[in-house]
């Protein structure tokens, strides 16, 4: 049986069509398929491999930790010095009130952990998001994600959700002191890359501090320097009680984490001791690799070069079919006319070598998230086989 028979017969399925490109190997902006091909990675397997595939600092770092030790004990209970070491640097980038770090295996644990956190804080159950929001698939974070499509065959969910319209400031009112913790995504991805306006953000960060909600960020897709600055959130100038990380946070390696303050994240403690654990969460390997890739992203200000990316392709993306290119940085998305469009020029460059995709509740964007070491020379080969694509795009 061939492994694309195999794949489909022994692998759960999460839809009907799977991109099924069989792997050999990843290098850099570049996926290598069994049967030869070339792929630039216009995705970076949705917004992880921000240094691009096997990033040499990052593999290093993961060897030297394997010689050393893989998983020793569960989360919270052992002094390991790569879980140390990340959380130390995080505690130095991030502003004085996010100085705690509770290590994940993946984004939706970190929201989970996030959401638990925030309520056992306030003593409050309720909980605010927004719509078109996208949170994770887990129960709780499920509760948060804002289409009801994806959450009806599932409930009941968490109760006591309210869904508010994202950037929308007259709303924020339905946020009163009942309301454990207001998530929000400072750029929206699933979404359909929707960057909301710092006035809203300021609004929302003013909302909850009178109201004394916790503010809970999701930056699982935004963080890491992919939209221009090493974390979302700073270019409104408003900071989260509650950040919560994954995605590019491992440099490849499953890794989240939510991060607060000593005094939040106090409550963990007691009442009863252990009542949120993880085996995993936090491994060591992983953690090597997370800090291996932040320090990478910090000393090549590769933040900054995402907003170079962003500038190059909204230069040179022009075409008549292209109604918008939205969001910031490296995460950017290209809105086209409608669905039939939008998927033959996936599937157009896809067959040209150049992986892009779509947001989970965006069916006329094409999600354009490359790594953001990428070489120029391939970016503008990207931008250019897209521009191919859409001139022979028919609906
Ligand atoms: N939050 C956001 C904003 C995300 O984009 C994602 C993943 N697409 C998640 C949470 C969930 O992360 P994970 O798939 O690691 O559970």
């Amino acid at each position: 049986m061939s492994a694309q028979d195999s794949f489909k017969r022994f692998l759960a399925q999460t839809s009907d069509a799977p991109l099924g490109l069989e792997i050999e190997r990843a290098e850099g902006s570049f996926l290598f398929t069994v049967d030869g091909r070339r792929i630039i990675d216009f995705i970076s397997g949705i917004a992880v491999s921000s240094l691009g595939h096997g990033h040499p600092a990052v593999v290093e770092a993961i060897r030297r930790q394997v010689d050393r030790h893989l998983h020793v004990m569960v989360y919270g209970e052992f002094v390991l010095a790569p879980q140390v070491e990340l959380a130390a640097m995080l505690a130095e980038l991030l502003p004085e009130k996010l100085q705690v770090t509770y290590f994940t295996n993946s984004g939706t644990e970190a929201v989970e952990g996030a959401l638990k956190l925030a309520k056992k804080f306030t003593g409050r159950s309720r909980l605010v998001a927004f719509e078109r929001s996208y949170h994770g698939d887990t129960h709780g974070s499920l509760s948060v994600t804002g289409r009801r499509v994806y959450r009806e065959p599932f409930e009941p969910l968490l109760p006591g959700v309210t869904f508010l319209p994202f950037d929308d400031v007259d709303s924020l009112g339905a946020i009163d002191d009942s309301v454990a913790a207001v998530i929000a995504e400072p750029i929206q991805g699933e979404g359909g890359i929707r960057v909301p306006s710092d006035v809203w953000m300021r609004a929302l960060r003013d909302r909850t501090v009178e109201t004394g909600a916790l503010l809970i960020f999701d930056e699982i897709q935004t963080g890491m320097g992919r939209t221009g600055t090493l974390f979302a959130f700073e270019q409104s100038g408003v900071a989260p009680d509650v950040l919560c990380l994954a995605k590019a946070f491992g440099g490849g390696m499953p890794l989240g984490a939510f991060v607060s303050s000593p005094e939040i994240m106090a409550v963990l403690k007691h009442d009863p001791p252990l009542s949120h654990v993880t085996t995993f969460g936090g491994h060591p390997v992983s953690c090597a690799a997370g800090a291996a890739a932040l320090n990478t992203i910090v000393r090549d200000r590769l933040f900054e070069r995402a907003s170079v990316i962003e500038e190059r392709i909204r230069g040179r993306l022009r075409h008549p079919l292209i109604q918008e290119i939205r969001g910031r940085g490296a995460m950017l998305g290209m809105v086209l006319a409608n669905a039939a469009i939008t998927e033959i020029v996936v599937a157009n460059a896809l067959e040209k070598g150049v992986l892009v995709g779509w947001t989970l509740h965006s069916d006329r964007l094409v999600r354009l998230a490359p790594p953001l070491n990428i070489e120029f020379g391939v970016l503008d080969e990207a931008v250019d086989v897209l521009l191919q694509t859409l001139d022979t795009a028919q609906p």
